[in-house]
C-alpha cells in the first residue's frame, strides 16, 4: 500500500494480520485550513505517505488524517510532514475552522467563507495553549451547511451581518448552539472568536465544551437570548 489508497485500512486487515495493524493503528492530523488542498500540499502528503505505507482519512473537521503509523516512526513523520510545510496537529493549537465553501462557488453564499476563514487563521492560527474541545465552523449564509450551531463557536452569515452561536455540540448528547451576537461586521466577528477563545481557555482546566459555561453571567455575549 503507498500514498493514499482505498483500502486496506489497519485495523481491516488479513487474517493474520491484526498484530501488525496494531502495531500501526497510531496517527498524525493534518491541518487543512479551509479545507483547501493546493497540489503543493497534496504531492508533500503524497510523498509522505507512500514513504511510510500510510492510508488518507478525511475528517468530519476537514482535516486530513494519516493511518498506519506506529509508536517507531510517528515523530519521524510528523517531522517529514513539518518538515515539507504542513501543519500537523498538536496539543494546544487553535482550532481551524471548519467551512462551508461559501461565495462565489455557491450560489447561495453571501460571503467569501475561504477569505474569512483565511482572516481568523491568519489572526488567531498561531496561537498556542488552546484548551481542547473547542471547535468552530464558519457558514456562508443560514442555511448553516458547516454546522455551525453544533460547534462550541459557530459564525453565521446573513444579509443584515454575521450571527455568533455559542455552546453547540454534536455527540451523544448533541446541543444546539445559543445566539449569542447579531448583524455583527467581520471585524466584530473575528474579535468575539478571540473573546471566545479566550474565556474558554481562562475557564477551563484540562478540556470543556463550550455548552458548559454558556450559561455563565460574564460569559462574552453580545446580545441575551
Ligand atoms: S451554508 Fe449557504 S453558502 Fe454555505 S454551502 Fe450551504 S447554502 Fe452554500
Amino acid at each position: 500500500m503507498a500514498g493514499c489508497p482505498i483500502g486496506g485500512l489497519p485495523g481491516f486487515g488479513k487474517h493474520g494480520q491484526e498484530e501488525n495493524d496494531m502495531q500501526n493503528s497510531k496517527y498524525i492530523t493534518v491541518l487543512v485550513p479551509g479545507g483547501l488542498l493546493d497540489l503543493g500540499k497534496v504531492e508533500a502528503i503524497s510523498l509522505v505517505a507512500g514513504k511510510y505505507d500510510l492510508t488518507c482519512y478525511l475528517t468530519s473537521a476537514q482535516n486530513l488524517r494519516l493511518l498506519g503509523a506506529s509508536d517507531d516512526n510517528l515523530e519521524e513523520i510528523k517531522g517529514a510532514l513539518a518538515g515539507l510545510g504542513l501543519i500537523v496537529k498538536e496539543p494546544g493549537r487553535f482550532p481551524k475552522p471548519r467551512i462551508c465553501f461559501g461565495m462565489p462557488y455557491c450560489n447561495l453564499g453571501l460571503v467569501d467563507t475561504f477569505a474569512l476563514s483565511d482572516r481568523i487563521w491568519s489572526r488567531f492560527g498561531g496561537r498556542t495553549g488552546v484548551k481542547p474541545k473547542l471547535k468552530i465552523a464558519l457558514s456562508g449564509c443560514p442555511a448553516s451547511c458547516a454546522g455551525s450551531m453544533l460547534v462550541d463557536i459557530g459564525i453565521i452569515a446573513t444579509r443584515n451581518g454575521f450571527d455568533m452561536y455559542a455552546g453547540g455540540k454534536g455527540g451523544a448528547l448533541p446541543k444546539i448552539g445559543k445566539l449569542i451576537a447579531r448583524g455583527l461586521t467581520e471585524e466584530e466577528a473575528v474579535d468575539l472568536v478571540g473573546e471566545l477563545v479566550d474565556y474558554h481557555a481562562s475557564k477551563t482546566g484540562k478540556k470543556q465544551r463550550m455548552a458548559k459555561l454558556i450559561d455563565e453571567p460574564d460569559f462574552p455575549k453580545r446580545i441575551t437570548s
